[in-house]
Parts: C-alpha cells; sequence; structure tokens
C-alpha cells in the first residue's frame, strides 16, 4: 500500500505492547511512510519489525523503531494527544532514541520530508518532554 499522503513505500510493523497502549487506534499494526513518515494503521501487520533502517537512513531499528514510528503517528496532533506523545517518547528514549534528535537528522536526510512541520513540532516536543 503506498502512503496516502505522498504515494511513498510504506514498512509495515507490529505495534509493541508497550506503544498500543497510548495510541488512539487499537490495530495491532501500523505502517510507516519511508519518505513522509506518516504513519497509518494496519489490520495484519509482519510478525517481525522491518528493517527500518535500510529504507530510512539512521531510523531505528527493531521494537525502538516501531515505539518511534507510533510517536510520528501522533507527533501532528500534539494538542490532542499530549499525554500519550509524552508517554510514547519516553517509551523510545527508554529504549535509547533521543526523538528530538532522531527529527532533527531525518529532516535533514535525502529523500525524507516529514509530513508535520518539523521545527514547530519539534518546539512543541520538546516543550513537552522538558517542561
Ligand atoms: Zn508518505
Amino acid at each position: 500500500m503506498p502512503c496516502a499522503l505522498c504515494d511513498g513505500d510504506q514498512l509495515s510493523f507490529p505495534v509493541p505492547d508497550a506503544a498500543g497502549e497510548h495510541l488512539p487506534d487499537d490495530r495491532p499494526g501500523a505502517a510507516l511512510c519511508t519518505h513522509c513518515l506518516a504513519v497509518e494503521p494496519v489490520d495484519d501487520p509482519p510478525s517481525a519489525y522491518p528493517a527500518f533502517s535500510e529504507s530510512i537512513p539512521g531510523f531505528p531499528d527493531g521494537e525502538a523503531g516501531a515505539v518511534v514510528a507510533c510517536v510520528f503517528a501522533l507527533v501532528d496532533s500534539l494538542a490532542l494527544y499530549r499525554a500519550e506523545v509524552s508517554a510514547l517518547a519516553d517509551a523510545a528514549e527508554r529504549r535509547g532514541v533521543d526523538v528530538l534528535l532522531l527529527i532533527d537528522r531525518l529532516a535533514a536526510t535525502d529523500g525524507v520530508e516529514p509530513y508535520f512541520d518539523v521545527s514547530r513540532r519539534g518546539t512543541q516536543l520538546e516543550q513537552l518532554l522538558y517542561e
């Protein structure tokens, strides 16, 4: 399935239990766009995590990558999902990922054009995480 926003390739992944409880959609999987980083719910995801970093240079692999993708699913709805985004970013951090740093790096990566406003959402995320 191509991305609904940009027609880019998507990576389907199972939503980790640690992230699923914070997502408003309770489907078992999601798909991350390798171009704009938009995330859509998926009904029947693969059982294993995809090699995120092979399609998106610098993206974390494994469960950490899946948790980060869940942050991206909600980052453009920060006002609505403050607590959820905060909990997901914490979960990513516990898995060794600095979400703010990663967003900056991805925004500077060739072939990646985040669907959300990086500077605006980055600032909001920073305020949310460090206030
Ligand atoms: Zn896309």
